[in-house]
């Protein structure tokens, strides 16, 4: 049988493993930050519909430029943030992860930098390995805050082209103060990407980079649709930037990439707003309780905005993984050595996952 060590592979590739987190087949899922709540029988019937519609005109290529969906997304995203975005400004593809491998593909690559700040989410090396952009991590506070002094440093050491900030973090849940954001553009010479894949759930005061957009037209929010939207399976995320950004990205998307299903999803999806974002306030409760919880058991945990909690920390955090596994409860051992992530699921989910901790805590103890 041939194996990949057979093939001409890039020599950067060889070894390596596909990303992503183990899939076990557990009743309890709370390690990949879905929404738990899936789609009602009302807005499954509208995407249904969407769908159907579209698949009228198969025998055609999609909108290329995703005219229609990007009003959708700029109405949407103005109201969200209270910042007035047009369509120009806005771009979809195939989740956040294939605008951020665009982002690079078009300001990174040979001879190029990309910066982000440790421990951030993990995917990021990987893009910039797949675009031969070069790769450097800062180090985070040890409160998961960005370090200042340290971002400033590295800036002028490291003159990169593009720097990845998540807000909220992956795995932490911090989201970055808008005074942090604004120092770093102006610190950048080159492109600032905030990644605001979790922003709706933000906690009441806390700005979205959004705001920061006008007259900074190197700066990048991205958003996804995979997380307060509940629509994962969708594969829809976006940008919204300066109208040169989108033309720039345009140039190296592959032609006709996001499928006219999934624009006619996503369009379903948005229409259905009111709907699909109405759990977001019980998650976000659900989250804060559970930040709650684990502080009173004594854990240390990270402040979230996100809908997961980074919590620690443990001698041997994959006995206590593992020990949850056994349980029917799957969460993420990610983050700095001794940490574990949960991701907020239902009101019996966590109930699940704080009686198997705690089974686990006293099996251990
Ligand atoms: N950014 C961050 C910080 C994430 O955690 C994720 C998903 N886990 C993504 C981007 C990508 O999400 P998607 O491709 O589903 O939009």
């Amino acid at each position: 049988m041939t194996s990949i060590s057979d093939l001409p592979i890039r020599d950067e590739l060889r070894g390596e493993q596909p990303y992503g987190a183990p899939q076990l087949d557990v009743p309890v899922q709370l390690n990949t930050n879905e929404n738990p709540y899936p789609p009602s029988a009302a807005v499954v019937a509208a995407i249904a519909a969407a769908a159907a519609e579209a698949a009228t005109s198969l025998n055609r290529y999609p909108d290329r430029e995703c005219r229609a969906l990007r009003e959708d997304l700029a109405s949407y995203l103005s109201d969200e943030t209270g910042v007035p975005l047009t369509a120009d400004q806005l771009w979809p593809a195939n989740g956040s992860n294939e605008i951020m491998l665009q982002l690079l593909q078009a300001f990174g690559g040979p001879g190029r930098t990309a910066l982000s700040f440790a421990p951030t989410y993990s995917m990021y090396p990987e893009y910039a390995r797949d675009s031969h952009t070069r790769w450097v991590a800062g180090r985070r506070a040890e409160d998961f805050s960005l370090d200042l002094a340290e971002a400033s440093r590295l800036i002028t050491d490291v003159r990169p082209d593009v720097i990845f900030l998540a807000s909220p973090n992956n795995p932490t849940g911090t989201a970055l103060p808008a005074d942090d954001i604004a120092t770093l553009l102006e610190l950048a010479p080159g492109m600032v990407i905030v990644d605001e894949a979790y922003a709706e759930f933000r906690r009441p005061g806390v700005p979205s980079a959004c705001e920061q957009l006008a007259g900074h037209p190197r700066l990048v929010v991205t958003r996804t649709m995979s997380k307060a939207f509940a629509l994962a399976g969708g594969r829809l995320g976006y940008l919204a930037a300066d109208p040169a950004v989108v033309d720039a990205v345009r140039i190296v998307r592959l032609p006709y990439h996001l499928s006219a299903v999934s624009q006619a999803t996503a369009r379903a999806a948005l229409a259905h707003r009111a709907e699909l974002l109405g759990n977001v306030e019980k998650l976000r409760a659900e989250r804060d309780r559970t930040v709650d919880w684990l502080r009173e058991q004594g854990f240390q945990v990270a402040d979230s905005d996100a809908n997961f909690v980074l919590f620690g920390t443990f001698a041997d955090r994959h006995a206590v993984w593992q020990g949850l596994v056994e349980r029917g409860v799957l969460i993420r051992e990610v983050g700095p050595p001794g940490w574990l992530r949960v991701s907020i699921g239902t009101e019996a989910e966590l109930q699940a996952f704080r009686t198997a901790l705690t089974q686990v805590r006293e099996e251990r103890a």
